[in-house]
C-alpha cells in the first residue's frame, strides 16, 4: 500500500529510546497514522531465529542472531519503538541491516529512526530515487522527499545477497510490479519467502502505476517465487496472513484472469472507463475484494500504458 513518506519521531537518547513529538500530519489514501497506540506487534516464528512481525502497514520479515538483527521493513514510524520491543524479546542484538522492499511508507516509515540508530538500510537504486526526489529531476510519479537518515545507504539494481547470521539471505528484484523498485527475499534454508507488496494474500493488489508497477510484473513476481516454491514453502505476503504456495497459486491465477480480460477489452478499444463498467472481475469479487475498480483500472493502465 501507498502512503506518503513522514516520521512522527525523534531519537532522544540510545538506540532504542524514541519518544513522540506529533502524529497525524501523514494521511495516506488507505492507512492513517495519526494514532498507532491501539496497534499491537505479533511475533509468529518461522524457525527459532527466524520471524514474521505483524502490526499495521507491510508485514516485517526479521532475522536474528550473533551477527544482529536483519530487518525486511519497518512499518510507520511510531511504531519503531513497539517493533524494537518486539524485536528485543528475541535477541539482544541491535539492528544493523534494514531492508526495504519498497519505497511506500508504510513499508519504511521507520527508516529514519533506525537509520539514526545506526542500522544500514539498503533497497533497490529506485527506492532510493523515489525517496529522495529532489535529486532526481528526471523522476517520474508521486513520491516524498524523506530525511536523510531514511535513505537507503546501499541499493542495488538485480539484486544481492547477505551472508549474515549463518544464512543466505538472497534478495532479487524481479522487475517492475508493484512499483519499480521491489524486492523479494529468499531464505533458502529456511525455505522462506518475503514478497513485499508484490503479493496481498487473499485480496486484490494495490498496482502503484505511477511508481513505475505494472501488472505483467506482479504475475512474474508471484511465479518467480512458485518456481522456487515447495510443500513446506513459507511466504511472508506484503499485507495478510503468512501465506502458502497455494495460497500464492490462486493469487496468481486470480491475477491472470483479469489481465487476461481486461487485455481482451483493451484490444476491443474499451476506454478505462467502459473497462472498469463492463466489470471483468464480478465472478473473483466474493473472493478477492468487494471494491475491485482500483484494482482493474491499475491492470488497464498497465496494459493500455496511460
Ligand atoms: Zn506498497
Amino acid at each position: 500500500m501507498r502512503t506518503s513518506y513522514r516520521s512522527s519521531f525523534a531519537r532522544i537518547a540510545g538506540p532504542a529510546a524514541f519518544v513522540l513529538l506529533g502524529a497525524g500530519a501523514a494521511v495516506g489514501p488507505l492507512t492513517g497514522q495519526q494514532n498507532m497506540s491501539d496497534v499491537e506487534i505479533t511475533t509468529i516464528e518461522l524457525e527459532s531465529d527466524l520471524f514474521m512481525l505483524m502490526g499495521r502497514g507491510g508485514n516485517i520479515g526479521l532475522s536474528v542472531g550473533d551477527d544482529g538483527a536483519f530487518l525486511i521493513d519497518d512499518q510507520f514510524a511510531p511504531l519503531t519503538e513497539k517493533i524494537l520491543a518486539a524485536i528485543a524479546a528475541v535477541t539482544d542484538q541491535p539492528v544493523r541491516w534494514v531492508l526495504n522492499t519498497h519505497w511506500h511508507g508504510d513499508h519504511t516509515g521507520g527508516n529514519e529512526n533506525l537509520g539514526e540508530a545506526g542500522a544500514m538500510i539498503v533497497a533497490h537504486e529506485n527506492v532510493y530515487r523515489r525517496m529522495n526526489p529532489a535529486e532526481f529531476e528526471d523522476l517520474v510519479g508521486r513520491s516524498g522527499q524523506a530525511p536523510r537518515a531514511a535513505l537507503p545507504v546501499v541499493t542495488f539494481d538485480e539484486g544481492v545477497r547477505f551472508h549474515w547470521n549463518g544464512r543466505h539471505i538472497e534478495v532479487t528484484h524481479v522487475g517492475v510490479a508493484h512499483t519499480d523498485g521491489d524486492a523479494i527475499v529468499h531464505f533458502p534454508r529456511a525455505n522462506v519467502f518475503h514478497m513485499g507488496d508484490t503479493f496481498f494474500r487473499g485480496r486484490y493488489p494495490f498496482i502503484d502505476v505511477d511508481s513505475g508497477g505494472g501488472v505483467d510484473g506482479v504475475i512474474a513476481a508471484a511465479n518467480f517465487v512458485l518456481e522456487r516454491s515447495s510443500e513446506g514453502t513459507r511466504i511472508i505476503p506484503g499485507h495478510g496472513e503468512l501465506a502458502s504456495p497455494e495460497h500464492l497459486r490462486e493469487y496468481r491465477d486470480m491475477l491472470e484472469t483479469v489481465r487476461l480480460r481486461v487485455a481482451g477489452l483493451v484490444a476491443n478499444g474499451r476506454t478505462e472507463d467502459q473497462v472498469v463498467a463492463a466489470g471483468p472481475t464480478g465472478d473473483l469479487d466474493a473472493v478477492w475484494g468487494e471494491n475491485p475498480e482500483r484494482f482493474v483500472r491499475a491492470v488497464y493502465r498497465s496494459l493500455a500504458g496511460s
